[in-house]
Order: C-alpha cells, then structure tokens, then sequence
C-alpha cells in the first residue's frame, strides 16, 4: 500500500471548493502532504469529522459484553465522546490519521530472553511513542497554519484519549482491521497510531478495500486464547491488558499462559503473515535506539525501588504497568520459566513486597517447589497479615504437598 496522501476521493460529502478562510480542500491537503513528508510521516490519511457510528456500534457491545477488562477509565460517557470528533474539537472538520513504524530491527522471533529473563512487547523497546509522536503532530499543525496562513485549530491524540484510534485509521484509509484488531498497514501492525483532529476542511480518504481474507493464524497463536472471534478480543484474557493496564491479581489459571512475557505481548503480530512481508525497521531514530529494554532482568525487577523504578524507566513506555504491576509480572514469568535459581529473590519478595507481588511470589514458589521455596512459604503463613496473601500462600503450599504426594 502506498502512503494513502494523495487525496483520493471518499466516502461521505464531497468537499467543497473552498471555505471560508479562502483556502481550497485540495490546496491543503496538498501542503499537509509535503509538511508530513518533511516530519517523516509516511504513512497519513484523512477522514471527516463524522461520527464514528461503527465504531461506536462496536465499543458498546463490546463494553456490554465484559470484554474491555477492568479499566475504570472505558465508560459509556468516554465511547459516546470519542466517537463524536466535535465534541472534542468544536468546529472539527478533518482528523489527519497517521501511523508511524516503530520496528527496531527487520521482524523475526526473537532468541529467548536469556536466563530468568522477561521478554518486552517491541513497541516497548524504545522511546515513549507519545512524546516522539505528539510533538510530531503538534509541528504538522504549525507547518500547516504557517504554510496556509491561516490559523489551524487543532487537537491531538496518540493513545491517550477517548478518540478511537484505529477506526479514524481504518477510515482514512491507512489501514485495515486484522482480525487481532491491529489496524494492517503498508507497514505491518508495527506501527503507532496518531490523530489530528482539525478545523481546516481536507478532501478525505477512502477506506481500503483489503482483508484478512480466509487467513486466522493469530487466532489460534494467542497464548491465552484471548481472540475469542474475528476482531473479536477478550481483555480479560489478553496478555497485553493483563500485563500492563491491569491492577490487581492475574487469575490464577491464566499465570501458567503468560509464559515469559513480563511486558506486553507481540504473538498475535509475530505470526501474521502481513507483519512477515511488510515489517520494515523504522526509519524513527526514537524507536531504532540501542534496545536498552528488548528483555528485562526479572530478578533486578524484583529489588526496585520506586525512586530506582522511576529512573530506570524514564522515557520509556513500560512506566504505565507501574513498579508493582511490574513486580507482579516477574513473578508469574519467573514461575513459568521454572528455575530454582530465582528462589531467593522470590523469598524475599515474598517478604518485603506490596500484597499483590507477595502474593504473585508466593504462587511462584509454589510452582518452583524445593526446599527454600517451601520454607519461604512456611514462613511467610506464620507471619502474613493480608488476608488474600495468605489465601496464595496456602494454595501454593498446597500445591507442593500434592506435587510431592505424587512423585
Ligand atoms: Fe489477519 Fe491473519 Fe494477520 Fe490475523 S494473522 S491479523 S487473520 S492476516
């Protein structure tokens, strides 16, 4: 697919041939393109200001469904603003959809993390994509009022607000829905989704007319079962959420399922055959810097401090799981990974951290068994105090004894 930035005609009114700041449509969608060429955005789209009636469709049965997780922030109120693009920017008349790739090298599946190592989601090996990209989008919105000489009232959005990033996608036609609900561009799914919501009137894209056809190697691929129908995903069940917008417990029967993914997960995108043909690295020097976070040593993780959390992870997106989120994430995988090596580290985990990686520890070391492992627990029953805590710690010891009853 080449950049969608010619200004093809679209779906719904035509644009007219000029408004009232005297510039034409067509004029300004001519300068956006040369401005995003000059910002290295090369893959731009627009849509109009039209509210979102499918993607609203979509939210809200979703939402019904219980399949959006647990997050506080996904209400009723947040759908119906970010389907109506006027609302967040009165007088909007265009989004300029964009897409920025985000690989750090040419796409294959990684060697395994090293010993008692995490691996890290790709987007997550760079820098934080919302300043790179924001910044980006707030200096096309200048270069255009600059260019046009006239002032753009804009407002912007990179995964940070009630707008629905892949939709305004789809529909300006940078993309397609994969059936993992990534948006599938000339780029892969590698990619970061930004918005321009903007008064100025451009000539709008056409959605693409592409699909995953007969295809549904992600489906099967998803660790956790979490794509539970085309485009259909579970939250509850989904690695990513789990991992990194989840707070509180991982239900016990999926912490086996995490494997060793401590943040984020990429198994969906890593099998799609589009992402084998299109995965180009990205030209972003933001996103090509030295991999300081390609995997993550899990028992470092487990001794930061919320000062030593905070800088070792300045600038870079894996912040948002939060220190204990974290925490809790090295636990489950140092579980699954089965090496008694980490017993120590869970041993004191088990003691010195929050009640929700006390709890994950405990759970771990009732994986690992041996000695230390059953000691640790053995203590921690004797002096734990969180209610849910000891609930853990009696199930894993309970683990062990029947592991030990059968062998
Ligand atoms: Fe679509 Fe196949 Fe890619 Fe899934 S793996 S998103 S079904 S092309």
């Amino acid at each position: 697919m080449a950049p969608s930035s010619t200004g093809n005609s679209a779906e719904g009114p035509q644009p007219k041939e000029s408004h009232g700041e005297g510039v034409s449509p067509s004029r300004a969608r001519d300068v956006l393109t040369a401005c995003a060429q000059e910002l290295g955005l090369a893959l731009v789209g627009v849509t109009s200001a039209a509210r979102f009636r499918r993607g609203e469709r979509a939210a809200r049965e979703r939402l019904g469904q219980g399949l959006m997780g647990a997050l506080p922030w996904y209400t009723e109120e947040r759908i119906r603003r970010g389907t109506r693009p006027r609302e967040l920017l009165p007088g909007a008349r265009s989004i300029v959809a964009v897409a920025m790739a985000y690989l750090p090298q040419p796409m294959e599946r990684d060697a395994p993390p090293g010993p008692l190592h995490g691996r890290v989601a790709r987007y997550a090996w760079g820098r934080d994509y919302h300043s790179v990209l924001k910044k980006r989008l707030r200096r096309l919105a200048a270069m255009l009022s600059e260019r046009l000489d006239r002032p753009v009232r804009s407002r912007v959005y990179v995964d940070d607000g009630p707008m629905l990033d892949r939709e305004a996608a789809r529909r300006a036609g940078i993309g397609f829905f994969g059936k993992n609900t990534n948006i599938l561009t000339s780029a892969g799914s590698w990619v970061f989704l930004g918005q321009l919501i903007t008064d100025l009137d451009l000539p709008p894209d056409r959605p693409l007319r592409k699909s995953c056809g007969s295809c549904t190697q992600c489906m099967p691929a998803c660790p956790t079962g979490a794509i539970v129908a085309p485009y259909v995903i579970d939250s509850n069940r989904c690695i990513a959420y789990l991992t990194i917008e989840h707070r509180g417990p991982i239900p016990r029967k999926l912490r086996p399922l995490i494997g060793d993914h401590v943040f984020g997960c990429d198994d969906c995108q890593e099998v799609c055959p589009v992402n084998l043909t299109r995965g180009e690295p990205a030209q972003e020097p933001a996103f090509r810097a030295p991999q300081a976070f390609g995997s993550l040593d899990l028992r470092e993780l487990l001794d930061l401090d919320e000062e030593a959390f905070r800088q070792r992870f300045q600038g870079s997106p894996i912040r948002r799981a939060t220190r204990v989120g974290l925490q809790r994430n090295a636990c489950v995988v140092l579980g699954n990974l089965g090496d008694r090596a980490a017993a120590p580290a869970l041993a004191r985990a088990l003691q010195q951290g929050e009640p929700p990686v006390r709890g994950h520890a405990a759970w771990a070391l009732g994986v690992l068994g041996g000695t230390q492992a059953t000691r640790a627990l053995q203590d921690a029953l004797a002096t734990e105090q969180d209610p849910w805590v000891r609930e853990e710690v009696a199930e894993a010891l309970a683990t062990l004894s029947a592991t030990a009853a059968t062998t």
